[in-house]
């Protein structure tokens, strides 16, 4: 079957320009001005902008943790995905420690596959580093891992400064990088024990055990280690002006690093933890909410290119299940929801506000994971040979975010009230 997009502006990485676009069997046969229309079904999206489809680079559905399990799975989030333009989701298949990274795998592979609305793929979690593990990042690799994760926070999951240097030395002898956690465990829980002792359990404590400068001296650990490792690595969800200069450190030092940020880091500051327990516990994600400030750094970093990509970090507790911390902050679960939003949030108030061009959209939401994760440019553009994953955006159509409207699995929404100018009409996978 052919179907024929007429008349849209159609947006790449390096250029916005309208063109007709034709699909044929689920690729893009054809992109060009006035293309005849034949035998195609034709859709008329002038006035629109044509995005390739945004992937996501960081997700996590059907996620236990904390004593729960995300309340999105791969069913229900990556329906919310498509309706909010991500034709492409990357989430994290995790090693338990003691485990191999193989069981991690198929047991990712058990909750996603036959369930998702969207494609999808996912980094390795390496939480135990042994010789043979070792040798299973090639068996990862062979079965289309790209792109690994480590934590330097959460017991669970962190692994020590040797393992550190060692996975990311190891992981450049096949191309790969890890997306790293930076936040340094020990202080914060020596905070919690401080926090805890001072009677001082509120969401509101959240953001004051887990600051800024730990998040950084993660990060400048990192880089250091890095920099001794000669090999590539990437930050994810950076929140921070101080995390983001030991950044921009190591690249003046020769390095190769990546930055990720997420909508909430962009547009939400700390004073959301101050009210009612529901209310703060809604934000309570790790790194946390940080304040303008930061936004202001974060927005100017990625208008100057020096983040690559925004994505999520999609991790959706119910307000139930964040009532779980009712008597403990440490115990409500960390996350929010946010796979939907990402697109309209960030055409709103990024390229709606003059923070960042058209183009630069594009490659922070589609071009930049695609060509990170390895699938560019089967996805992350739109010309002849490609897959036809396309997002049609309205720039003249306003909405307001509210939980009724959205297609998670979720009894509320962090952007609610959030005015949106330009809306998703269309999304083709
Ligand atoms: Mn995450």
């Amino acid at each position: 079957m052919k179907r024929l997009l007429k008349g849209g502006v159609v947006v790449i990485g390096n250029g916005t320009a309208k063109q007709d676009v034709l699909i044929e069997n689920g690729i893009i046969a054809e992109v060009g001005p006035d293309l005849p229309e034949e035998d195609a079904e034709v859709t008329n999206v002038s006035g629109k902008l044509i995005f390739p489809g945004f992937i996501d680079g960081h997700t996590h559905f059907d996620l236990a943790v904390a004593g729960t399990v995300t309340a999105d799975d791969f069913e229900t989030g990556t329906k919310a995905a498509i309706a909010g333009g991500t034709t492409m989701i990357i989430d994290f298949a995790s090693q338990d420690k003691g485990d191999t990274l193989a069981n991690g795998l198929k047991h990712w592979h058990e909750m996603a596959d036959g369930k998702c609305s969207c494609d999808y793929s996912f980094h390795m979690s390496i939480t135990d580093w042994n010789e043979d593990v070792r040798r299973e990042v090639k068996d990862m690799v062979d079965a289309g891992i790209t792109s690994f994760k480590l934590y330097m926070t959460y017991p669970a999951m962190m692994v020590d400064d040797g393992a550190m240097y060692e996975i990311i030395k190891e992981l450049k002898k096949y191309d790969c990088f890890a997306g790293v956690h930076c936040e340094n465990a020990d202080i914060i829980n020596a905070k919690i024990r401080e926090a805890k002792a001072a009677g001082d359990n509120k969401p509101s404590t959240h953001p004051k055990v887990r600051p800024d400068t730990m998040e950084a001296e993660a990060v400048h650990r990192l880089m250091v280690i890095a920099g001794e490792a000669k090999a590539p690595v990437m930050v994810v969800h950076t929140t921070c002006e101080k995390s983001f200069r030991e950044i921009q450190r190591a690249r003046e030092q020769g390095q190769t690093v990546y930055s990720e940020t997420c909508p909430q880091y962009l547009l939400m500051d700390d004073s959301r933890y101050e009210g009612t327990f529901e209310e703060g516990s809604k934000y309570i994600i790790a790194p946390p909410l940080r304040k303008k400030a930061d936004q202001e750094v974060l927005w100017k970093a990625l208008a100057d290119e020096e983040i690559q990509t925004i994505a999520t970090d999609h991790c959706s507790f119910s307000k139930a299940q964040k009532a779980l911390g009712k008597d403990d902050f440490t115990k409500i679960p960390g996350g929010m929801p946010g796979v939907e939003t990402r697109g309209t949030l960030i055409y709103t108030y990024g390229v709606g506000k003059g923070r960042i061009s058209l183009e630069q959209m594009c490659r922070l939401l589609s071009e930049n994971p695609a060509k990170l994760y390895g699938v560019y440019p089967r996805k992350g553009v739109i010309r002849q040979g490609s897959d036809a994953d396309i997002v049609v955006l309205d720039p003249c159509k306003e909405d307001v975010i509210t939980v009724s409207k959205q297609h998670y699995n979720m009894d509320y929404a962090p952007f609610e009230g959030t005015k949106l100018k330009g809306v998703i009409e269309q999304v083709y996978l």
